[in-house]
């Protein structure tokens, strides 16, 4: 069994109280790994390795150039593992290997597009209504960044926070979280191959009460970036505003995907599937509501049975496989307590709705896709994320009722519309509320299109060029030319 050390200043080390908890293959149900169980001394000892290198040495003296070519170097260095790092996910969260290596092949471009914008931030100089001075702004680092991720994408959601940190001259210190911890720690080595100098990138695993909350709490930390539920966001949001910190929140979703009588409904439909069943449900964008106009809605659900119920389950790592296990015992519970409530409130049961017990399932947490129909968006499937591949279908009759029930949420992360009316396409986007709409496509996300939530899906954006400056401070340099007294 491997057995993993923390990685602080640049260094691999054990947690300072010596103890380990053991990560598990959601396909198998087996402990592969040991992780450290790290603690608010470890938590100090990565601060304060984080806050030597933004205040001296090369890191603090590099220029923004110099900081780019480490950030291209970095991608070049995961491009060559990726491989390597897309199994480590597979092993500790389930996820289809074809998926996870196409998305771990994808993050070398987060790493090229903020390297290239490192150098591109620049400060104004002011036109004053003041003679005798020069002012100008300066742009700078906003200190010492905590990043704090979830499961289920552990190194794209980390990527999103830590390429434009770095290329804002920031130093990170990363908890990951403690179901699959061993992919950003086998990441970690990759930053000392590609030159940054120690204490630029640092992780620190453990539990959110232990090393989330004292990363939080710590006095040099500057800017919590944060991506999970809305009850944890909503705590360390809380605990932040205390010290007054600047955070950001990538949090859940409960994202409608409406389907109008004049879209090409074959597209929509597998737009439907991939929305709520890739992942196995388990991601913020999932497509959970499926919206369908009444005119077409038997013809849309019959359509959606005949794919999703060919899905095949199994190991991950298998090409065929097509739904995965669940990520966590915790999150099997949850998904399946789900499906006792939506028949309590009611829905009608179209597919699914039970753990899986086919062989080649083996003792993996897997839970069939499930398919509901005439669910009503006061039911708690309809409200609620599940975070599992259970869709809800809701009907409804014209543009303005759909309007009505998508918004009809607390969350707003994202929706989208399949129409052949631009019109409507255009109207759509307009009226729902949501950080990101898609029309006539689902999960399309990019490192240069911002992503964010609506009400309680988050505060903040990432990706795109303005997601640097959640990373920066603006200061502004007043210089007395000599013609003004004092
Ligand atoms: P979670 O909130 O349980 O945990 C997220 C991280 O927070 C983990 O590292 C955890 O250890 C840490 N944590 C827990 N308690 C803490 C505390 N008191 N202080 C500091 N840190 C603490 O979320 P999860 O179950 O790991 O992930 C699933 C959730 O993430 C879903 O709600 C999903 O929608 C959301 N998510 C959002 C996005 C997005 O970009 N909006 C992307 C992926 C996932």
């Amino acid at each position: 069994m491997k057995r993993y050390q923390l990685h602080i200043g640049g260094t691999s080390l054990d947690p300072t109280a010596g103890q380990w908890f053991e990560t598990q293959n959601p396909y198998t149900g087996q402990t592969w790994a040991e992780i450290p169980k790290g603690d608010a001394s470890d938590v100090e000892r990565a601060v304060q390795a984080a806050h030597l290198a933004l205040t001296e040495g090369p890191w603090a003296e590099m220029t923004a150039t110099q900081r780019g070519l480490l950030l291209h170097r970095l991608g070049d260095l995961i491009a060559r593992d990726a491989r390597k790092l897309a199994e480590t996910e597979v092993r500790d969260n389930g996820k289809l290997f074809a998926e996870m290596l196409g998305q771990v092949n994808y993050l070398p471009q987060w790493y090229y597009y903020y390297g290239g914008l490192a150098d591109k931030i620049q400060g104004n100089v002011l036109p004053l209504d003041k003679k005798g001075y020069l002012a100008f702004t300066r742009n700078e680092p906003v200190g010492v960044v905590a990043a704090i991720t979830p499961w289920n994408s552990p190194l794209m959601l980390a990527t999103w926070k830590i390429a434009p940190a770095l290329a804002a001259g920031c130093t990170v210190v990363i908890k990951p979280s403690e179901f699959t911890s061993a992919s950003t720690l086998e990441f970690a080595k990759l930053f000392d191959e590609a030159g940054f100098p120690p204490g630029v990138f640092n992780v620190v695993t453990g539990f959110g009460k232990d090393v989330g909350a004292s990363l939080v709490e710590h006095p040099l930390v500057r800017k919590i970036s944060f991506t999970g539920s809305d009850t944890t966001g909503r705590l360390i949001n809380e605990q932040a505003a205390r010290h007054l910190k600047h955070t950001a929140m990538e949090l859940g979703g409960k994202s409608p995907n409406i389907v109008f009588d004049d879209a090409d409904l074959e597209q929509a439909v597998f737009g439907a599937i991939s929305g709520i069943f890739a992942a196995t449900g388990q991601t913020c964008i999932a497509g959970s509501r499926l919206l369908v106009q009444d005119s077409i809605y038997d013809e849309v659900v019959a359509k959606l049975l005949d794919i999703a119920r060919t899905a095949r389950m199994g190991d991950p790592m298998d090409a065929d496989t097509q739904v995965g296990p669940v990520t966590t015992p915790p999150q099997y519970k949850k998904v399946l307590e789900y499906l006792d409530i939506a028949r309590q409130d009611g829905a009608t049961l179209l597919l699914g709705g039970r753990a899986a017990d086919k062989p080649e399932c083996g003792d993996g947490w897997f839970v069939e896709p499930t398919i509901f129909g005439d669910v009503t968006n006061n039911m708690r499937i309809a409200q609620e994320e599940i975070f599992g591949p259970v869709l809800s279908i809701i009907r409804f009759k014209d543009e303005a009722e759909a309007v009505a029930i998508a918004n009809d949420v607390r969350f707003g992360l994202a929706a989208a519309v399949w129409t052949s009316d631009i019109g409507r396409a255009v109207r759509m986007s307009e009226k729902l509320q949501a950080g990101t709409v898609w029309v006539n496509t689902y999960r399309a996300v990019s490192f240069m299109a911002p992503f964010g939530g609506y009400k309680d899906s988050g505060l903040g954006r990432e990706n795109g060029i303005d997601a640097i400056r959640e990373f920066l401070q603006v200061k502004t340099v007043w210089i007395n030319s000599g013609a003004v007294a004092g």
